[in-house]
């Protein structure tokens, strides 16, 4: 299922923005403040979010740009004013798209859809293909637990596994140690989080023609790891 994060001070907007959304499938969530808005957003794997400009906190400007930093959900901007759109593409923020308040929840759910889709279409992703994951030449085939690497199998043992598979399906986003940590060894697991490093490492000297300069595992120093798709 696709989770959306609506950012929005206006509860009334809000809601009739995640009604809309919600009878066409989505799961939606909605958070008025700023500041936590941007905090939400770099813990969780959300598909789109809908920004609002003009918020308690941090205001969408600001939020849009540093979640440029760092990834390629899609973003519409919502604002009340036709002149701040100028401003939202002057600035060159990287939004997806833009609406104008007061705007058709049918014309949202829409955009809402066009944009998930296109970015899905974007990282090469084959939605029918299930089991099969295909990025710049590597292969991963999650029902046979196979990797191929230009047409070559790789040995992967299966916490590896498990890793790049976790990373691939969320590729251009970067998680963290904590994230990628509780994913594959679970919450209870009492290691420490130098093993995650130790398994990007064999993955990369696996994968990458040069582990020292990863084109598939990127680290993103303070931040964590993102599988890059291109
Ligand atoms: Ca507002």
């Amino acid at each position: 299922m696709k989770t959306i994060l609506i950012v929005e001070d206006e509860l009334n907007i809000a809601e009739l923005e995640r009604d809309y959304l919600e009878i066409e499938g989505f799961a939606v969530e909605i958070e008025s403040n700023g500041d936590k808005a941007l905090i939400k957003c770099q813990n969780n794997n959300y598909d789109l979010i809908v920004l609002d400009l003009m918020l308690p906190g941090l205001d969408g400007f600001e939020i849009c740009r540093r979640l440029r930093k760092t990834g390629t959900v899609p973003i519409i901007m919502i604002s009340a004013k036709t002149e701040d759109m100028d401003k939202i593409r002057g600035l060159g923020l990287g939004a997806d798209d833009y609406m104008v308040k007061p705007f058709s929840p049918l014309e949202m759910v829409a955009r809402v859809k066009a944009h998930i889709a296109r970015h899905e279409r974007l990282l090469g992703f084959r939605p029918d293909s299930g089991d099969e994951i295909e990025i710049k030449g590597l292969m991963i085939n999650k029902t046979s637990r196979r990797v191929m690497l230009n047409g070559k199998e790789i040995p992967f043992s299966s916490k590896e596994f498990d890793l790049l598979v976790f990373l691939a399906l969320n590729p251009n986003r970067v998680l963290s140690k904590e994230q990628i940590y509780v994913n594959i060894w679970g919450e209870e697991a009492f290691g420490d989080l130098t093993t995650v490093a130790v398994h990007i490492r064999k993955i990369r000297e696996k994968i990458e023609l040069d582990p020292s300069h990863p084109q598939y595992l990127e680290t993103v120093w303070g931040a964590g790891y993102r599988f890059t798709a291109g």
